[in-house]
């Protein structure tokens, strides 16, 4: 689908949702979608839409972040200790980051599945895993810690 056909299938929802579909609200949306899987926070999303429409107010903006996440269009994951970052909940994937260099490895909602229906089972509990990133070492840091374990102490710079 265009870009712009994706907008207005959007804001069809937003309207079926019974929410308005303003033009702050179709800027907004067109910027999580052209800047697709990058991880914009909520002040990122601000300062792009101030781009595209300097007469909306900061303020509106933020409020139409939180109204678009109520009618479901849009979602935040925590990555991290940073601030929360937007996402179209039509873009949905979970999060692996890595602690040591800041990597974020998207990955498909199915990988969580076996975990998901094991806890609901043992514990009764329905995780969310699209919340919050999964923490955690890549490869490369992995790779890194090793050969550093590997090496006596050589002076740290
Ligand atoms: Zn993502
Ligand atoms: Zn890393
Ligand atoms: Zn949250």
């Amino acid at each position: 689908m265009a870009p712009a056909d994706r907008v207005e299938a959007i804001l069809a929802k937003i309207r079926a949702r019974g929410g308005r579909a303003t033009d702050a609200r179709r800027a907004t949306i067109g910027v999580l979608l052209n800047t697709g899987q990058t991880h914009l926070s909520a002040e990122d999303i601000v300062s792009q839409v101030k781009i595209q429409q300097p007469e909306v107010a900061e303020s509106t903006i933020y409020r139409n972040l939180t109204a678009l996440e109520e009618l479901g269009v849009v979602e935040h994951v925590h990555l991290g200790h940073g601030p929360s970052t937007y996402h179209l909940t039509e873009d949905g994937h979970q999060h692996l980051l890595c602690e040591r260099c800041g990597k974020v490895i998207e990955v498909p909602d199915e990988t969580f599945t076996p975990l998901a229906a094991q806890l609901a089972e043992t514990y009764g509990f329905q995780i969310h895993p699209r919340h919050f990133a999964m923490m955690g070492l890549c490869r490369s840091c992995q790779r890194r810690r090793r050969s550093a374990a590997r090496i006596p102490a050589v002076a740290d710079h």
